[in-house]
């Protein structure tokens, strides 16, 4: 499989090289270049199957030039071992037609797990074959962050930089990224916003002297290889409720766009979703895009739902580009005028493409709170706060057509916000045993300015040290 930008002006690259790549040259995305079809037969045939063999079967088509079956396979298994749940991605049912995927019973108890416990892997794999080092830098609105680390700990090709926003993670975020005391990653507290985390690594891509210099990889949603392994879950969560032959509908608790794009092109690979329902916290920037067909970020509001604090969801370029008919002049006219202008407008052909696929809605403080409160009152299950807004979400879905099941993704563990999961049912979550002495460990920072040329020099002065 061949990989393109979004904008048009990139090298084409296989996976392998998309993989190491992250952020294309030209400022895009890499999609892939045709999409492959997953039949009904093949989509019958994963009932049954394990987490990591049904993952394998989904991948292999967007990898197979890089990556034998038997690689295939056995990276697969070795990604989720580290899970605590024998199914992996257990779906639970809540209420009538209404089912929760839990996506946290990875080492760091969020979604992000899924994508980078696999990614950490083949990148270290594709890095070894080549006897080449790569840097990584990321930002992190707090889970991604924990996940990369986790993940490249033990990956001794990579040195990793995570930015994330100081002050404006929780405790358990912050801890699993500074109490992991490895000399190849650094967690990094930025003086500023998630977006302007987002916004320095993206300036630090853009520079492509430093770019070469440190032999920059990225890790965010921006890569191709996030997307793919998420994709896996969809369709073994529809499969165990009966797709093919029955169509179910997500509801995503969506911050950069990464999760619920996995479903769209789920969707697009041949599974049967009925809807895609986008779930947003305050920062309801989706939810006013797909009403208005206007992008405008306003200021980025601090949340309970935390890893959903953005206002510039990079992946949706990626939706840009597939729901224009695949036009790169399309997206760079749109990406210019939001560097330029601060906003800009769909054309309606493409937003009505979008609207086909999509609906979305905003859950309030409020309303996320009471969600917690109400789905632990009726069925004594403890959901966080980013669950909560997906489940809301769905619920509101359900009212409008009952007919196809909804499963609402459980994107983190209750325990990585038991503040806020206490405050709105009164128990506070324990972490698993694995975790339990997280709050004693011995932490690692370092703060730094909201300044690209400050964390260009801090990357390079503590990654030469330690090469
Ligand atoms: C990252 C994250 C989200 C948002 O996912 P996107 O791919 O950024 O839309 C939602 N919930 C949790 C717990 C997360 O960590």
């Amino acid at each position: 499989m061949h990989y393109v930008s979004t904008r048009g002006a990139a090298p084409t690259h296989g996976f392998a090289d998309a993989l190491l790549a992250g952020l294309a040259r030209d400022g895009g995305l890499y999609v892939p270049l045709s999409l492959p079809q997953a039949s009904p037969d093949a989509i019958r045939a994963l009932r049954g199957a394990p987490y990591p063999e049904a993952a394998a079967r989904i991948m292999a088509p967007f990898i197979d030039d890089d990556f034998g079956p038997d690689e295939i396979k056995s990276l697969a298994a070795a990604a989720y071992t580290g899970f605590d749940h024998a199914a992996v991605a257990p779906l639970r049912q809540i209420d009538n037609n209404l089912f929760t995927l839990e996506l946290f019973h990875g080492p760091t108890l969020a979604f992000k797990d899924f994508a980078m416990q696999w990614l950490g892997r083949a990148m270290n794999r594709v890095l070894g074959q080549r006897g080449a080092r790569a840097t990584i830098i990321g930002a992190t609105s707090g889970d991604t962050g924990a996940a990369a680390i986790e993940a490249f700990a033990e990956q001794s090709q990579v040195e990793v930089f995570i930015l994330y926003p100081h002050g404006r993670v929780s405790d358990v975020q912050r801890r699993q990224m500074t109490t992991v005391a490895r000399p190849n990653v650094h967690a990094l507290a930025v003086k500023g916003s998630f977006d302007d985390c987002q916004r320095i690594v993206k300036d630090l891509f853009g520079d492509l002297a430093f770019r070469d210099e440190m032999h920059l990889s990225g890790v965010n949603s921006i890569n191709w290889a996030r997307i793919l392994a998420q994709i896996a879950y969809y369709f073994f969560a529809a499969v165990a409720l009966g797709a093919p032959d029955r169509p179910v509908s997500f509801a995503v608790p969506t911050g950069n766009f990464g999760d619920i794009l996995a479903g769209y092109y789920a969707k697009r690979i041949g599974l049967p979703i009925e809807r895609l329902i986008i779930a947003t916290n305050e920062n309801d920037i989706l939810v006013r895009t797909l009403a208005s067909g206007r992008y405008a970020p306003h200021a980025v509001k601090a949340t309970q739902s935390p890893s959903m604090d953005i206002q510039v969801s990079s992946n949706f370029e990626r939706l840009l580009f597939e729901a224009s008919g695949r036009d790169p002049e399309e997206v760079v006219a749109q990406m210019s005028e939001l560097g330029n202008e601060g906003s800009f407008t769909i054309p309606a052909a493409t937003l009505t493409r979008i609207r086909a696929d999509f609906e979305a809605y905003r859950v309030d403080e409020a309303a996320c709170a009471e969600e917690m409160a109400s789905v632990h009152r009726a069925s004594g299950v403890i959901i966080d706060p980013h669950s909560a807004v997906g489940v809301h979400a769905a619920r509101q879905a359900l009212q409008a057509s009952r007919a196809t099941p909804v499963i609402a993704l459980a994107t983190a563990h209750p325990a990585k916000f038991p503040d806020a999961v206490e405050r709105a049912t009164g128990v506070r979550p324990a972490l698993p045993a694995r975790l339990k002495d997280l709050m004693d460990r011995k932490e690692t920072i370092a703060v730094l300015p909201n300044d690209r040329q400050a964390v260009a020099d801090y990357i390079r002065q503590t990654a030469r040290a330690a090469a």
